[in-house]
């Protein structure tokens, strides 16, 4: 068998596709990091003002940094390229070789950032399991070391708010202050995740700062939800913003004309916040839909932000097999952990409820499609 990678395999599907006639819309559910800039960040981009970062001189970045601390209640910020880099600068600059930091099992930082946190920054990670992405107070104080003895010193507290492994699931203000206070009153530092924090924000209906108040820093990316082309930002205090500039340019992220991309990102930052409840909104629409066919498995009400996880009923049909069905309809879903029976869509700026509509249908007719040529006999138990 040829082993294709996605990007050449959804080429075939698309050529296939073209040599039946007019391309169907192409239905991206895989993520909302598909977003494209909106016209209003390629004409910000285009008539940008530059100057060199590293040397603190590009006045777009300087501007992005100051607005992105701001509407998370924080004195300083830096931009970086990706969420990877804002986390890896945020724990790495406060937390020391050898040291530790708790993390959820599921958390981002832990399961889908090539554990660069360990090889890049020789830490140590404590996990702890995740329950609707929180993970429990008493499973923290428990993973936080005495300081006598031959442990390695606890250092930080990874919080990730939404979750994305957990189904987008929120963390409250309260949940937070109260995980950070205990993490506080034992000298651990709090670091936050918060990739799709305006998510985790409209959702809850409070200003995001309710939710990165009682945290040390915080990382978002304005190329999500926000739908900027490029870029997310650590914020925090100005000491520990410092450091974590060091880092930036020691995993050689440092940039110079940034200010081009910066651009869009303070356009998404300044008008794409508000609308995220429209694709909370289709998200709840698309979850209530799956929810209606049969062979879908699915909570409904556990949907709250943009992100929608499912299963298949493993009876009716293995979920790589539904998801490359999918795809060969031009409807791109994802697999939760590359391999895990779990399925995620995501909506987003570039996709309606028209497209939540047709997506419905296409997994329908799947379904529907494998109930006639599978007859229960020949699927065994369902277990
Ligand atoms: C996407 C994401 C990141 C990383 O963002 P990249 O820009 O892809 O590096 C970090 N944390 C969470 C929870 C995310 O969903």
């Amino acid at each position: 068998m040829v082993v294709m990678g996605w990007a050449g395999w959804y080429g075939r599907a698309r050529v296939r596709n073209g040599m039946l006639g007019a391309l169907s819309k192409l239905l991206e559910f895989r993520s909302d990091t598909f977003t494209k800039p909106t016209p209003a960040m390629r004409k910000a981009m285009a008539e940008a003002e530059v100057g060199d970062d590293q040397y603190g001189e590009d006045p777009t970045v300087n501007r992005l940094e100051e607005r992105a601390a701001a509407v998370v209640g924080k004195a300083a910020a830096v931009y970086v390229a990706s969420g990877m880099l804002g986390n890896l600068c945020g724990v790495l600059s406060q937390a020391q070789r050898g040291e530790e930091v708790i993390l959820g099992d599921l958390a981002h930082i832990y399961q889908n950032e090539m554990g660069a946190f360990a090889t890049l920054g020789s830490l140590h990670g404590r996990i702890v399991p995740n329950r609707d992405g929180m993970p429990a107070l008493e499973d923290i104080e428990a993973a936080i070391r005495p300081t006598a003895g031959a442990f390695p010193r606890t250092a930080l507290l990874c919080l990730e708010n939404s979750h994305n492994n957990c189904g987008g699931s929120v963390l409250t203000p309260e949940q937070t202050r109260a995980a950070a206070d205990l993490a506080h009153s034992r000298g651990v530092r709090v670091h936050l995740d918060g990739a799709r924090i305006f998510n985790a924000a409209i959702a809850l209906g409070v200003d995001a700062r309710e939710l990165t108040a009682a945290v040390d820093t915080v990382q978002f990316c304005f190329s999500k939800g926000l739908s900027a082309p490029v870029g997310s930002v650590l914020c925090g205090d100005a000491e520990t913003v410092a450091k974590a500039r060091k880092i930036r340019k020691l995993l050689g992220g440092a940039m110079r004309q940034a200010g081009v991309v910066a651009a869009a990102a303070l356009v998404a930052l300044e008008t794409m916040r508000d609308r995220l409840g429209q694709d909370h909104a289709n998200a709840r629409a698309l979850a209530e839909g799956l929810a209606a066919i049969a062979g879908i498995r699915i909570d409904p009400r556990r949907v709250v932000t943009n992100i929608v996880s499912f299963e298949l009923d493993p009876a009716r049909m293995d979920a790589g097999m539904f998801q490359r069905s999918c795809a060969e309809r031009d409807l791109r879903i994802s697999r939760y952990l590359g391999n895990s029976p779990r399925l995620r869509m995501v909506t987003h700026n570039d996709v309606s409820r028209a497209d939540v509509d047709a997506a419905l249908a296409v997994m329908a007719a799947i379904l529907q499609s494998q109930r006639v040529a599978t007859p229960a006999s020949v699927l065994g138990p369902s277990y």
